[in-house]
């Protein structure tokens, strides 16, 4: 891994936009380097490997954890206990069960909620007409609170249509008053903060290639 990745991303991302440094497949010693330069959100998918790099990492106060992996129903109990804010919550089920167990558990966690904006069969997610139709009963919801929504985009688009999905996620944040979305990658940051990204999620970028 070389820092001067990190710092020059963190030159050409404008201020307001957030990076989440997405650190699945590095280690926690990685982890660390990158914190020491004022990094302190980072992203994990998998709840057991993100959960050992944690547990090195405790005395780190500063760092906030983010869910961004395909979340199990029977891990969602350990999720909200060890993350701050979960940005994949792709069904209305495991929104529901996230909050009933974070009542039980007395956390609040930051919620964004993933949407489908494309026929991707690889990638789940709230249909939008779905989401405006729950939306009433979603903000009813206790001990969450919804900040945004989240979308990951197909591989292999073009510039353009990486844009457009990601105005469409922009556009649908906006109509419901929520102020985050959570979109682009290593390979398509530049028209996510186009369009009003304000969570980039920079694996790649930041760590080098996964392994
Ligand atoms: C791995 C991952 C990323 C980071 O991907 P890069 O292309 O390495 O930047 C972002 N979001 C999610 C949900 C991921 O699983």
């Amino acid at each position: 891994m070389d820092t001067a990745n990190y710092l020059k991303l963190r030159k050409q991302i404008p201020s307001n936009v957030n990076i989440l440094a997405v650190s699945k497949g590095f280690k926690s010693q990685e982890i660390k380097t990158i914190q020491n330069l004022g990094q302190n959100d980072f992203g994990e998918s998998k709840f057991q490997e993100a959960f050992e790099k944690q547990v090195i990492l405790k005395d780190l106060k500063q760092i906030n954890w983010h869910f961004i992996g395909r979340i199990q129903s029977n891990k969602i109990r350990k999720i909200v206990q060890n993350f701050k804010y979960i940005h994949s919550v792709d069904s209305f089920e495991k929104l529901q069960k996230i909050s009933n167990i974070s009542y039980e558990e007395k956390k609040y966690p930051l919620i964004m909620l993933q949407v489908k904006l494309s026929e991707d069969p690889t990638k789940g997610g709230f249909n939008p007409e779905f989401l405006k139709f729950k939306w009433i009963e979603i903000q009813n919801l206790k001990n969450i609170s919804l900040i945004g929504l989240m979308t990951i985009n197909p591989k292999g688009l073009t510039s353009r249509e990486n844009s457009g999905l990601f105005k469409k996620c922009r556009a649908l944040a906006d109509s419901l008053q929520l102020p985050d979305c959570s979109m682009g990658m290593s390979g398509d940051w530049e028209e996510a903060v186009d369009a009003g990204s304000t969570w980039l999620r920079l694996g790649s970028l930041i760590f080098g290639d996964r392994c």
